[in-house]
């Protein structure tokens, strides 16, 4: 790996979600995952939360791994979390990425304030990729994809971003 090899050019920020990539269908979620796309639609970080143990659980399964209750609600969260892992994409696979030009960007794993090991694998946006770092405050926001308006993708930006800066 090459990582330093350009390290004097300074990337372009991601600032929106990323063009001709596949989304979900929204007819088509099992209901166990329709609480997190109904809670993104709605401006809303909700995660699956088990009602026999009261852990959270991301991705959405049917069942808590830690207790086998089927019981769960959607919970409502801050949106706050920090950067666990990232990896910043400079050769797409997908040919989409490719065609307009969409790289580099980050794939970021966030942890949520929440729970230790609660992590959702989404993008920080407003940040130059060489620039994000491992355990970066980021705050949850609401962006609707440009292929399909009805998919609200939960994306991060860093805490102290804010749009007159
Ligand atoms: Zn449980």
């Amino acid at each position: 790996m090459t990582q330093h090899q350009d390290q004097n050019i300074k990337s372009r920020p991601m600032t929106g979600p990323l063009e001709g990539i596949p989304l979900p269908d929204l007819e088509r979620l099992p209901d166990y995952e329709r609480g997190f796309w109904e809670g993104s639609h709605n401006r809303e970080l909700r995660i699956q939360k088990c009602c026999g143990c009261n852990t959270f659980r991301h991705l959405p399964t049917p069942m808590c791994p830690s207790c086998h209750s089927l019981e769960y609600k959607w919970s409502k969260v801050s949106g706050r979390g920090v950067v666990y892992s990232f990896v910043v994409v400079r050769n797409p696979v997908h040919p989409a990425i490719r065609e307009r030009e969409q790289v580099p960007y980050n794939i970021s794993l966030i942890e949520l304030e929440e729970q230790e090991g609660l992590r959702v694998c989404s993008n920080v946006l407003n940040i130059a990729p060489e620039d994000i770092y491992v355990d970066m405050p980021v705050q949850v926001t609401f962006m609707p994809t440009i292929d399909e308006p009805n998919v609200v993708l939960p994306l991060f930006v860093p805490s102290d971003w804010s749009p007159t800066a």
